[in-house]
């Protein structure tokens, strides 16, 4: 042997199954993959952990898309947007990908609208008004707003309609890679039957597995160490990017997110709600019933103070970047955070008014109208006096966020006092509260918490290239292998609304066309 030679004793697993490509997650992401490669002929095969497919795509507002109607001022409205952490090569891929949503729509056997156009709302198209090439960001809606699932629904019939076999239960737990070429040849993944088993992917592996959202420990690691939740699905624990990792990629974005958007809680079944009504980021108004004329709510955080305009309109806040110093302010001298955990507090008014908390997750079971489910499960604190809520307000010991404690009665009833004067005059000097500004006065009281910062998605993992190749750490693309949508997003510090369902489709149908290219590794 010469000496700058190595010895590599390395021997391909034998293959329970195969496809040309293999998918790793069945999301909007890997649907508009495995349409766009079955719809061109290729054998796909879609291997996702949950019971069934989804992912994050199933909780979007679904019929509003970003567009673009001038690609250069987008570029420039992206390239601020993601603060020099973006190559522009991908960013000028992907607004100039924008352009061809409407056609991939068109394919989805979804009811269309007569005379679709780009538009602009204030808050959403753009979010970012005052940032370079604003202006030419619109929204756009060619399909008559499905919402929900049900862009995802389509994507997925088309996807299996042209012949793409989805296998559900299947949790990909390694990346098949030639130690020597570097090729990604396969997946190893854990079957249904919790059988251990490897399947050839014989032209490229695709990962489109979501982010880290329900990685507790990522989150405190990449985003912050304050305890926080996210509405969506459950099974998005950042596999992708850890079996990314181990193939050599680098990684990009880990601290980017969208949120918070609210403060939630989770019930004793793991599923998260939000405060302030989360519809109207669909349009719907404040339909919640803890609004409209039972507005008697208002959120304290654990020194039993208000710190927000508890109406804050989605619009206004920006997919965090508004309020993200404000909830996750931090005092010096403990350290710890300031206003974690909160505590959202009503009246007997709220309580009958309708459901006190919301979600946007289609899989989420809606929060009861009367609230009395939640109560009985403990999610919902009730008590004759606000003193004696207050005592009941509890949370324990988080280290560097919170030391385990209560809500202060006397504080407490000192801060509704106040707000109920400001009721009375009709206008809230300390937080510019303008809406729904009713007393809170009519017991029992109730609270729901302790409440947590909630975000909607990550958009870290490995880099991509303009082609959605996975990059290592030289920017070399790792052979045969893909990422797509939310797993390695392209978004940096800034996202701006509806972005995230355009680059799951424009993401997915560019590998696909990228990965057609190939030639079979086992020819
Ligand atoms: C409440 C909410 C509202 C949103 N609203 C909007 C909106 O209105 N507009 C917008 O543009 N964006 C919105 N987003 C963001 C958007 O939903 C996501 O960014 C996007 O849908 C991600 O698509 P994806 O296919 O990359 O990931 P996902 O849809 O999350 O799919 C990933 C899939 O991979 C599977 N998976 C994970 N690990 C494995 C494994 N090891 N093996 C096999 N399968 C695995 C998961 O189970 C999941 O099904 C919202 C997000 C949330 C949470």
């Amino acid at each position: 042997m010469k000496n700058d030679e190595t010895v590599v004793s390395w021997r391909a697993p034998k293959w329970d199954q195969e496809a040309d490509f293999v998918v790793v997650g069945y999301g909007g992401a890997g649907a508009t993959f495995a349409f766009a490669a079955a719809e061109n002929g290729a054998d796909v095969l879609v291997l996702e952990k949950g019971e069934q497919g989804g992912g994050n795509s199933v909780c979007v507002a679904g019929g509003l898309i970003m567009t673009s109607v001038d690609e250069a001022a987008t570029f420039d409205y992206m390239n601020w947007l993601c603060a020099g952490q973006t190559d522009a090569s991908v960013l000028r891929h992907f607004v100039s990908g924008l352009k061809e949503i409407p056609a991939f729509q068109h394919k989805l056997e979804l009811p269309l609208k007569p005379d679709p156009k780009p538009f602009a709302a204030p808050g959403f198209f753009p979010e970012f008004p005052g940032a370079p090439g604003s202006d030419s960001v619109k929204g756009m809606s060619v399909v008559a707003a499905p919402g929900g699932a049900g862009l995802y629904n389509a994507i997925a019939a088309v996807a299996e309609k042209h012949g793409a076999r989805v296998q559900c239960k299947t949790t990909v737990t390694r990346l098949v890679q030639n130690p020597v070429t570097k090729e990604v040849l396969g997946v190893e993944a854990i079957s249904a039957e919790g059988k251990a088993i490897a399947i050839k992917g014989r032209k490229a592996t695709v990962i489109a597995s979501g982010g880290f959202e329900a990685d507790e420990q990522m989150c405190r690691q990449f985003l912050t160490p304050c305890p926080i939740y996210f509405l969506g699905s459950q099974n998005l624990t950042g596999d992708g990017i850890r079996m990314a990792q181990e193939v050599g990629a680098q990684l990009w974005h880990m601290n980017a997110v969208a949120g918070p958007l609210s403060w939630g809680v989770k019930s004793k079944r793991g599923h998260v709600y939000v405060t302030y009504d989360l519809n109207r980021i669909a349009g719907f108004g404040y339909n919640s019933g803890a609004f409209k004329d039972a507005g008697s709510l208002l959120w304290v955080d654990k020194h039993a103070r208000r710190f927000h305009n508890e109406t804050t309109d989605t619009a206004d806040v920006r997919h965090g970047l508004a309020n993200r110093d404000t909830w996750l302010a931090t005092t010096a001298e403990v350290p710890e955070f300031t206003h974690v955990p909160a505590f959202q507090i009503f009246d007997e008014k709220v309580r009958a008014g309708g459901a006190a908390m919301t979600t946007l997750n289609s899989r989420t079971p809606a929060w009861s109208a009367d609230n009395l489910a939640e109560l009985e499960e403990g999610t919902v604190i009730r008590a004759d006096t606000l003193e004696e809520l207050a005592l009941k307000c509890q949370w324990p010991d988080i280290p560097g966020v919170a030391r385990a404690g209560h809500l202060d009665p006397v504080a407490l009833k000192a801060t509704v006092e106040r707000y109920n004067a400001n009721c009375q005059a009709g206008t809230d000097p300390d937080f510019g509260r303008e809406n729904f500004l009713v007393p809170l006065d009519t017991g029992p009281f109730y609270a729901v918490g302790p409440m947590f910062p909630t975000y909607l998605n990550t958009h870290g993992g490995p880099k991509h290239d303009a082609k959605q190749r996975v990059l290592d750490h030289r920017d070399d693309p790792i052979p045969r292998l893909y990422a797509i949508g939310e797993c390695g997003s392209l978004w940096g510090p800034s996202y701006n609304s509806m972005g995230d369902i355009a680059e799951f489709i424009v993401s997915g149908t560019t590998a696909a066309r990228d990965a057609m290219e190939q030639h079979a590794w086992d020819d």
